[in-house]
């Protein structure tokens, strides 16, 4: 998953990015709200954290534009301003959740989780197919019980995959939400990372879970 994190205390920014890069998100982050409408424009987002204090462009404004036109992506504002009517006033303009500052780091992965869950499925954070599964909260696969041990990355695949069963995505639209703007695209880099998931895959489950179409991408279904 994605996240375009927009915070202007860049100490701040880099503790939330690393902490969120080592739960496995993909994590761009820009520190004014020109910058955020920019990104925003060019790159394809599952989740936005948004600060509403920003330079250039006020947070509560970014969101207004954001909404004109998109009313699906998830944002959460992560704001100083603490007032109950702050928080009406970024929810009525349309943040899925508001997180004051000071705040827990847990709390802020947990409230992330809990959206980006309610995005793809109905359900808690398991999610299964076949004997194969995916615990969200811990990052954790297992096959009937047994870990399969991945890379971040590769969990980060299957993640996506798992979310969209049964729908052929590009390696296009994966590496759109599982890699950041420091990606090349001319690289093999998400062909070797599903090389190597797939062959993880086969040696744990004897199960080809994830199918390849040639010239569209891929697809990860329940066996046969
Ligand atoms: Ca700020």
């Amino acid at each position: 998953m994605r996240i375009l994190l927009v915070e202007d205390e860049r100490r701040l920014s880099g503790y939330i990015a690393k902490g969120l890069q080592n739960s496995g998100y993909a994590v761009d982050a820009v520190y004014d709200g020109e910058a955020t409408l920019y990104e925003y424009g060019v790159n394809s987002y599952d989740l936005i954290i948004l600060d509403l204090n920003l330079p250039k462009v006020d947070g509560l404004d970014v969101l207004r534009e954001i909404r004109k036109t998109d009313g699906s992506i998830k944002v959460i504002i992560l704001s100083a301003r603490s007032k109950v009517s702050d928080r009406i006033l970024g929810l009525d303009d349309g943040a899925n959740d508001y997180l004051i500052k000071p705040f827990d780091f847990g709390e802020l992965e947990a409230r992330i989780r809990n959206l980006l869950r309610r995005e793809f499925l109905q359900v808690p954070s398991i999610v299964s197919l076949g004997g194969l599964s995916l615990d969200t909260k811990a990052k954790r696969v297992t096959f009937h019980g047994t870990e399969v041990v991945l890379t971040r990355k590769e969990y980060g695949i299957l993640e996506y995959l798992m979310f969209h069963q049964n729908q052929v995505i590009s390696a296009e639209e994966l590496t759109e939400h599982i890699w950041n703007n420091t990606f090349d695209p001319f690289s093999n880099t998400v062909r070797y990372h599903i090389h190597s998931l797939k062959k993880k895959l086969h040696m744990a489950c004897r199960i080809e879970y994830i199918k390849t179409i040639r010239g569209q991408g891929y697809i990860m279904e329940a066996p046969q």
